[in-house]
């Protein structure tokens, strides 16, 4: 049997590791047949090594000067315009992408352009483009899979159901590390106390969204383009315990959920493998060990940031854009301790406000406003901050 040839965008970061571990499990099945990573090229070499990969993308172009113990018989590419290149030309089956943040659109256009399927763990892309990306599933012969494991479970649980049978989508949402932290102790929090996620262990950027929260907000519009549902239909839960990745109620009142212990193996997996579920060992759940399940409303003093996340959504234009560009800005900020975490949101929140919105943005519009947000208010942020 053929295996399934896989391009793992991002190998290096969590998603790459879990995508990495699924596809050790499952060589029988899968091969990688293309690999990036931004930065940390040891990582890429081991693994072109233990998978044979034949082509290795380095997205960062400054790298180029200062690698040497390239691995023998491979391709070594340099930039994100190369990856684009190749994923352009490719022999491949399905790309999954795992950047992190804005730069992971390109990747995701060009590989729905293309007809390639899309296991997609990269939310920016739909949050920035989302109407551009369905546009083109139109055409295309692309799949597209979600990874996130929210929008795996709404996935599994709608199955075949058309979407006339499907109310409501409720996602869940751990609450992060400040779920039950004094409101008047959100000035003193620290970037260390926002690193230490309860329950998943990610990248540093959806580490500290998730914190915020903002990372829901940003899996509400997420789930608007991959279910074709109305905002008033999609809402969050916390679930502290992370068993239940979410639920969708049918128009009959039927409540579905999906649940596992929390590993992103099990979404990985089945983003590779669809429509099959194929047996596997990455995950077992005990169903009588488990803690015991609680679900709580979201509060919007604690977490403005999903309020205002659906708020943009649903206004929709280039103001999605400009809201993730300013939030990976505030991050960026956050994580070089130059900012405080409440000041997230004021960043965020004065940005979004301060933007003439258009409408219906092409992919050039996106990606102009996209950086030049970024640069303003990395350049400007004392002046957006209280
Ligand atoms: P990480 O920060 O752990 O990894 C990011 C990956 O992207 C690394 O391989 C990194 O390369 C690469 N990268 C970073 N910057 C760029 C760039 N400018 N251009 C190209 N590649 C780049 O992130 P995660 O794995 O946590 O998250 C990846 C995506 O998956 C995000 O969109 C996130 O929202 C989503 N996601 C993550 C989940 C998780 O559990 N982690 C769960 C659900 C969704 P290098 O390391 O070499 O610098
Ligand atoms: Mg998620």
């Amino acid at each position: 049997m053929n295996r399934k040839k896989i391009a793992v965008l991002g190998i290096t970061g969590s998603i790459g590791s879990s995508t990495v571990e699924v596809i050790r499990q499952h060589q029988d099945i899968f091969e990688i047949v293309l690999a990036s990573a931004h930065n940390n090229h040891l990582d890429l070499f081991k693994y072109a090594e233990e998978f044979n990969i034949p082509n290795l993308v380095i997205s960062n172009d400054l790298k180029r000067n200062n690698i040497t113990n390239i691995p023998d018989n491979r391709k070594l590419y340099f930039g994100s315009n190369q990856l684009i290149e190749l994923l352009e030309n490719i022999d491949c089956d399905i790309v999954i992408n795992a950047i992190s943040g804005s730069a992971g659109l390109m990747s995701s256009m060009t590989t729905v352009r293309r007809g390639i399927d899309l296991a997609l763990a990269n939310k920016e892309s739909l949050v920035m483009a989302g109407h551009l990306i369905n546009n083109e599933l139109e055409t295309s012969k692309s799949k597209l899979l979600p990874v996130d494991s929210e929008h795996s479970a709404i996935f599994q649980a709608i199955g075949k159901s058309p979407l006339s049978e499907i109310k409501k989508i409720i996602l869940t949402a751990s609450g992060g590390p400040f779920r039950n932290l004094p409101l008047d102790k959100f000035k003193d929090i620290t970037l260390a106390q926002t690193l230490k996620h309860p329950t998943w262990d990610m990248g540093a950027k959806i580490t500290v969204d998730s914190a915020t929260m903002m990372n829901k907000g940003l899996e509400v519009i997420e789930a608007k383009w991959l279910f074709h549902k109305d905002y008033e239909d999609i809402s969050a839960v916390i679930h502290p315990q992370s068993i239940v990745h979410s639920f969708i109620e049918y128009v009959d009142g039927s409540i579905l959920a999906q649940m596992s212990s929390p590993s992103m193996q099990l979404p990985i997996l089945y983003a590779l493998t669809h429509p099959k579920h194929i047996k596997s060992n990455l995950m077992k759940t005990s169903i009588v060990d488990l803690p015991n399940l609680s679900f709580e409303k979201l509060e919007k003093e604690r977490y403005p940031l999903y309020f205002l996340a659906r708020e943009v959504g649903k206004i929709g234009g280039l103001l999605p854009t400009i809201m993730n560009s300013a939030n990976e800005a505030a991050i960026s900020l956050f994580l070089k301790e130059s900012i405080k975490f409440n000041q997230i949101h004021q960043i965020v929140q004065a940005t979004v406000e301060k933007f003439e919105n258009i409408s219906n943005p092409s992919l050039n519009d996106i990606i102009l406003a996209n950086s030049s947000t970024y640069e303003k208010v990395k350049k400007d942020y004392k002046n957006l901050i209280k």
